[in-house]
């Protein structure tokens, strides 16, 4: 058969193909190859009939399967040879038909670089107009109310658009071909100035005027794709704690957004992964090292050495750095601990006293997404909380079965399956308040809806007490409980498709375990179904609930009284009476539990160096002491493991006499730091590698809150792959508890299998 032959192919892709602007890609194409045929839409899936020279036809199939346009996600190709038809031109053919299996939608977009030269081009129709997008930018999964993605499912429904817009609508050979959101200032959404109290200012360019309010050191909560956000000058130290003042919230880090990746450049160190992170159309909030001449304001991530930082992603926002202003705090637009807000009124109630102006708009979000944060580790991108820009998040996981798991309680989030797809919902918060209760509810009903699933077995944590429990609880139909650190374990190991056995090493904060203590340094040998635990970090007497994890002291006291010491010898700065009252209950037995948490011992660690006696957010003692550690430092304290009987032990005792031997010979805490965060790998290490013997596996998973620590993270996976390891870690699937609803789904289906 020679080249200039003709040949016809039937070629089928699955995936994000919808909203992506794939089939003007996939039109432009045809046209540049000479293929006729046609292409077709049916949900997740794409189906184009093409015929054409066999050369040319090579290509069309790999640019279109294999180079796709940067936002689609192609995740299967099928192509059949056909008999010749004879087609004489190319044509995208509408379809009714909306396939079974995977339904994906786009995920939100931040606006790509040719949107943003017509905003910012005088004699463009979108002069300067804030909700500019085209097929591969704009809002998505934060409109779509239904599939299929057209516009009359979408919270642009409302707005008609004028004769320009319509045009470039059907117009394939436009970049708004089939535009769903597709407007412009005479047909589309438009902003709106208010006072904190919600009268609307008049005036004719409210951008403009929010930049001058902002310059003026005033807070101002602007809607965006997903939500508000808190916006102030991060250069203004006085806007700056006014904000902390009002939200309540004294040092956790803000989030902050530069002009451009120059500005950012100038504050912080970012190397060309991380670059990449941050311009991506998913715009994530990217941890990032300040470099160390920078002068950023000290109330922005104080105490710390790193920050997380964003860069513009809708043509808002690229706005408002028109006129001087090189750096913005953006905080999600709630009270400390609410969800994040997405209505205008609710807004402007639940913001009152918080912020000083508002700048809306009227398109409704109907989904809300925070902003997603991601970081580095192991030279991966690691996330952290999966949101805007990452969600919808599919997973193919062959799941069997119609499941919806609950997740944890904290940074919660949801999973469902659907035709064999597990689906992860977005960041959802807390799951403490009533109103992120809510939000929990409220995502659950809309994503069951959008892909109109019908979960009927509900998976749950151990934890009676968590509303995520209570919620399965009141569901009709079987439950499947699961153990908090076996859910984290399989997180990982499906998203690395691992099938076998593995050695888990799971370092938490909190979690159940099944003799009714807190678990949280653990070693496991298991799979999807079940696990044995044959090692744990050894066991402490904890005294006061939930007091303990808001007060590291309260660790620090617990760990010194084990030891047979004295407490108050080594914790000053704590009032008399309350030491006394902990010391009189631990000795009772009052409001104790028993307790394995790596998580507490880190706390006990910060405190005992004076690192910080309470905390005003989560996990910042651990965080702080991990940003204090030293670099370079390779020594390490002396541990014990214990094996005379399963599960073995992983003994703190001389860790702690190591750390407080320093303390006497005063060595600084960045050392103290450094060297038990080596210990801690080491030990895990050593453990690994005498399981390794007895029990012949060598695939070993890390999860669990407490390796969002980079130091400790890279540190023991270098140690494990230096042994041989193959070492798996949570990448896209959080390894906070945000992960958690994944691995539950996981081993629920696997349960079930039986
Ligand atoms: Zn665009
Ligand atoms: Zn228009
Ligand atoms: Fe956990």
């Amino acid at each position: 058969m020679n080249d200039t032959e003709k040949s016809r192919y039937m070629i089928r892709l699955c995936g994000v193909v919808q909203g992506v602007g794939y089939r003007p890609y996939i039109f432009q194409k045809a046209k540049e190859y000479g293929i006729c045929g046609w292409v077709n839409n049916a949900g997740a899936m794409v189906i184009i009939d093409a015929e054409g020279e066999r050369n040319s036809l090579k290509c069309f199939v790999r640019d279109v399967a294999a180079r796709p346009p940067v936002l689609a996600d192609i995740k299967k190709v099928e192509i059949r040879l056909q008999a010749s038809a004879g087609y004489e031109d190319f044509e995208i053919r509408e379809s009714d038909t909306f396939s079974k299996g995977l339904k994906l939608v786009s995920p939100d977009v931040g606006a790509c670089e040719k949107c943003m030269s017509e905003v910012r081009d005088p004699h463009s129709r979108r002069y300067r107009y804030a909700f500019t997008n085209c097929t591969e930018c704009g809002p998505r999964f934060s409109i779509i109310k239904a599939l299929p993605y057209d516009r009359c499912n979408t919270t642009m429904k409302d707005f008609q658009q004028c004769s320009c817009c319509e045009t470039e609508y059907n117009n394939p050979e436009s970049r708004r071909f089939h535009t769903q959101p597709n407007c412009c200032s005479d047909c589309g959404p438009s902003l709106e100035l208010a006072h904190s109290h919600g009268c609307t200012i008049n005036c004719t360019d409210p951008i403009g005027r929010t930049i001058e309010l902002i310059k003026k050191g005033n807070i101002i909560a602007i809607k965006g794709i997903g939500g508000f956000h808190l916006c102030c000058d991060a250069s203004n130290d006085e806007a700056v704690m006014k904000l902390r003042n009002r939200k309540k919230r004294p040092h956790k880090p803000l989030a902050v957004m530069t002009k451009n990746i120059q500005i950012a450049a100038r504050y912080c160190e970012i190397s060309s992964q991380e670059l990449k992170l941050l311009s991506s159309p998913r715009r994530p909030i990217v941890l990032l090292k300040k470099k160390e001449k920078a002068i950023m304001g000290e109330n922005i991530a104080p105490c710390l050495k790193s920050i997380g930082l964003m860069l513009p992603y809708l043509p808002l926002q690229h706005l408002l750095f028109d006129d001087g202003l090189e750096m913005l705090v953006m905080t999600s637009g709630n009270r400390s601990r609410d969800p994040i807000q997405c209505e205008n009124d609710s807004v402007i109630q639940g913001l009152d006293g918080i912020a000083d102006y508002f700048l809306l708009h009227n398109r409704d979000i109907y989904s809300s997404t925070d902003d997603s944060v991601v970081k580095l580790a192991a030279g991966r991108e690691q996330v952290s909380r999966r949101a805007r820009g990452y969600i919808p998040y599919a997973l193919d996981l062959g799941i069997n079965h119609d499941i919806l798991a609950l997740g944890a309680e904290q940074k919660n989030s949801v999973c469902l399956s659907q035709s064999g797809y597990a689906y992860m919902s977005q960041y959802i918060g807390d799951l403490k308040e009533m109103a992120v209760y809510e939000r929990f509810k409220e995502i659950i009903d809309k994503q069951t809806a959008l892909l109109k699933a019908n979960p009927l077995i509900y998976v749950h944590d151990l934890h009676p007490q968590y509303l995520s429990t209570w919620h399965a609880e009141k569901q009709t139909g079987p439950k499947i409980p699961v153990q908090h650190h076996h859910a984290h374990m399989v997180s990982c190991m499906a998203e690395h498709k691992l099938f076998g056995e593995v050695i888990g090493i799971i370092f938490d904060g909190t979690g159940l375990g099944y003799d009714g203590s807190i678990w949280g340094g653990e070693f496991f040998i298991g799979s999807r179904k079940c696990f044995r635990r044959v090692g744990h970090l050894g066991q402490v007497l904890l005294q006061g609930g939930d007091r303990v994890v808001q007060e590291p002291w309260r660790s620090a006291a617990c760990y010194l009284r084990a030891l047979g010491l004295e407490a108050r010898d080594y914790i000053k700065t704590v009032e008399r009476y309350e030491m006394d009252a902990v010391l009189h209950a631990l000795a009772s037995g009052l409001n104790c539990h028993s307790s394995t948490s790596m998580g507490r011992l880190f706390d006990c660690i910060a405190a005992l160096i004076g690192v910080r006696d309470r905390i005003t957010y989560d996990a910042q003692a651990a965080i702080e002491l991990e940003d204090m550690a030293e670099a370079g430092i390779t020594s390490c304290y002396g541990y014990r493991i214990n094996t005379n009987s399963e599960p073995w032990e992983l003994d703190y005792r001389d860790i702690l006499a190591g750390v407080l031997a320093d303390l006497d010979c005063r060595v600084p805490a960045s050392a103290i730091s450094a060297k038990f965060h080596n210990t801690i790998a080491a030990a895990a290490a050593d453990m690994v590698l005498r399981l390794r013997e007895i029990h012949k596996v060598n695939d070993v998973v890390l999860s669990g809150g407490v390796f969002e620590n980079r130091y400790l993270l890279e540190d023991l996976h270098r140690r494990l792959k230096d042994s041989g390891f193959s070492v798996f870690f949570n990448e896209q699937i959080p390894i906070n508890d945000s992960g958690i609803s994944v691995g539950q789904l996981v081993i629920a289906d696997s349960i079930l299998e039986d």
